[in-house]
């Protein structure tokens, strides 16, 4: 059966890459399939959180979720430390996964920085973590950025080594010739899949990145927006018509796309009305944009986030929801490696 998981750690404030790549891409997905969407607080920890602010974040990214449109009624909302079938597969899929498969994963390097003797053990095994986020729930799609494309490959491949390893035990207790996890297929699809740094075109956008002028915040009023495009890094030729003319220029490829994006258009459209014109007409254009799509959710955030107690519900309620789904799943698993349950 199609079940749909993602999730979006509470590291800071979203902003716009993880709207366009991820957040929306939930919504609309609740059409048709039944959703989980978790707030990944153990993931989150995998680089140091302040207490304090985490919990804030973790309100902060529930809020986000209800004011982009995902129904806490019909997709299950919560946060990931609250069932604890994630933190229990994950030490199982620790012992399937190799240290080969880790040591490949580019967001590691990335993370870890020059340190690596210095990062958490938790950051090493982070893809594994995720794996049990999406295989206790044995879920088939996970929408993500283009940035989450390697781990979702290192998902598939816990998924047919655990199937495999265990294959004899699987059948013998009436598992089909597929095992017990599915082959989890990433859905990263549109013009803004990987949504770039607005300082740097060859960094993506992201929560923990220092300075605050490389992203647009969902937080950010109108005013912050505007200041922060009109002052978005590029280059001086006007636009090209034509696609292959954003080749080799990151930086107006990308504010091509998060304009294709936030107009439910494609880049070729965006190219066809702004083609030949500079940036200084096209930025005030994306800001005016950017802030009509944006505006009425950051009002919504507001309102959400002033209250709560109506967010810790609506996680509490989710939590609930999800272990019944997880648990049995998880029961299962240790039934097959042969724990004594
Ligand atoms: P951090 O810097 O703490 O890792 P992040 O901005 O990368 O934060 P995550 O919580 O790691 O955000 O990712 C949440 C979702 O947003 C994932 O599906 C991820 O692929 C997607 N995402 C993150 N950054 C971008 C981006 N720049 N463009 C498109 N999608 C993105
Ligand atoms: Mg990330």
């Amino acid at each position: 059966t199609p079940r749909v998981f993602s999730g979006v750690q509470p590291t800071g404030n979203l902003h716009l890459g993880n709207y366009l790549g991820a957040v929306r891409r939930f919504v609309a997905m609740q059409d048709e399939y039944p959703c989980i969407y978790c707030v990944v607080d153990l993931h989150a920890i995998t680089v140091w959180q302040d207490p304090v602010e985490l919990t804030q974040a973790t309100h902060n990214v529930t809020a986000a979720y209800l004011a982009a449109g995902i129904d806490p009624k019909r997709s299950i909302v919560f946060n990931q430390s609250r069932v604890t079938a994630h933190a229990e597969l994950a030490w199982i899929f620790n012992c399937v996964a190799r240290m080969g498969w880790l040591n490949r994963m580019t967001q590691f390097k990335e993370k870890a920085g020059k340190d690596r003797e210095n990062a958490s053990a938790g950051l090493f095994v982070y893809p594994n973590l995720m794996a049990a986020d999406i295989l206790a729930y044995q879920a088939t799609h996970v929408p993500v950025g283009e940035d989450q494309k390697q781990h979702l490959e290192l998902t598939r491949d816990i998924a047919q080594k655990f199937n495999h390893d265990y294959s004899e035990r699987l059948a013998s207790l009436g598992y089909g010739e597929d095992g017990m996890f599915p082959m989890t297929e990433p859905i990263i699809q549109g013009p803004a899949t990987r949504v770039m740094s607005l300082r740097d075109g060859s960094k993506k956008m992201s929560k923990s990145e220092a300075s605050d002028a490389s992203r647009i915040n969902l937080t950010d009023d109108a005013d912050m927006i505007a200041q922060k495009i009109r002052k978005a890094k590029t280059d001086p030729e006007p636009l090209p018509s034509e696609l292959k003319g954003l080749e080799g220029r990151a930086e107006a490829d990308n504010l091509v796309g998060i304009y294709a994006a936030l107009a439910n258009t494609t880049k070729d459209a965006v190219l066809a009305q702004y083609g030949g014109q500079g940036f200084s007409a096209f930025k005030p254009a994306l800001a005016e944009l950017a802030v009509e799509v944006l505006a009425p959710m950051n009002d919504e955030m507001r309102r959400l986030v002033a209250d709560p107690g109506h967010l810790d519900a609506v996680l509490a309620d989710g939590a609930a929801r999800a272990n019944e789904i997880a648990a049995p799943i998880l029961h299962d698993v240790k039934r097959v490696v042969g724990f004594v349950t």
